[in-house]
């Protein structure tokens, strides 16, 4: 069985059309969060995303939007993004926000797998370097975890007495391009398939990932999009022009 994750789409239409475009066949799709905030196509995205049958985790983004969290948490270029969101998204897609189920989510069919926004400790906390990924990886007695939140492509792997962290190596900048990590079963695993809609890894191409869970082999892909039209979208909506000028940098 295959499955297609994404995350941090980020109200990024162009990027999640050109993932789902791109993705190779598969059987059930996970959302690991931050649906919306920052871009500028917000119900087309949840529209789109909902329309798949997905399995979701709720991001801090769509607890900030649809008023779970307080503004006060957020930088001000993201407090503004989640108030523009707020004012645009229907009722109905703001309603469906709230009901978002917290992490970490028992993936259903598929034993040992979970999925949470940021760390299977805290939904919010970050996992960036090796350092942050040893209580969640020890703690959690799910064999792999997929999380989002950081917006870098990538995993850690541990035996219980080592761990490591990898990223995906590419080789352009502006094509598409897989990368594939076979998971060992005796190891245990957090794995972030980057994001949609927004990447900070310096790699300005969508980024999601596909897991075999039969041959256990994972594949990080990146994608190039329509960069120009989201970023319009992002200038024609008054929302802050930085906005639109570091998706081109991946940043
Ligand atoms: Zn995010």
């Amino acid at each position: 069985m295959r499955i297609l994750l994404i995350s941090d789409i980020h109200s990024n239409l162009e990027a999640l059309e050109a993932c789902l475009a791109a993705a190779p066949a598969h059987d059930v799709v996970v959302n690991l969060g931050d649906l919306v905030g920052y871009g500028a196509s917000p119900n087309e995205v949840m529209e789109r995303s909902r329309a798949l049958g997905t399995t979701f985790v709720r991001g801090n983004h769509d607890k900030a939007v649809c008023g779970l969290m307080d503004l006060k948490d957020f930088n001000p270029v993201a407090a503004l993004a989640a108030e523009w969101t707020r004012e645009e998204l229907t009722p109905e897609n703001l309603e469906w926000l709230r009901a978002m189920p917290h992490g970490p989510v028992d993936l259903e069919g598929y034993p040992g797998v979970q999925l949470v926004h940021g760390s299977p400790i805290d939904e919010d906390d970050y996992v960036v370097t090796v350092r942050d990924a040893v209580e969640p990886l020890l703690m959690t007695p799910a064999r792999v975890t997929f999380f989002g939140h950081t917006h870098l492509q990538g995993l850690f792997e541990t035996n219980n007495v080592q761990l490591e962290a990898f990223r995906p190596a590419y080789k352009t900048v502006g094509q598409s391009e897989i990368s594939e990590f076979p998971l060992r079963k005796e190891l245990r695993y957090l794995v972030n398939p980057g994001s949609v809609g927004q990447p900070r890894d310096g790699d300005w191409r969508a980024g999601f990932a596909v897991y075999d869970s039969d041959s256990g082999v994972l594949t990080f892909c990146r994608v190039p999009y329509s960069l120009q039209s989201a970023q319009d979208r992002i200038l024609a909506a008054n929302l802050p022009p930085r906005l639109a000028t570091r998706l081109a940098m991946g940043r």
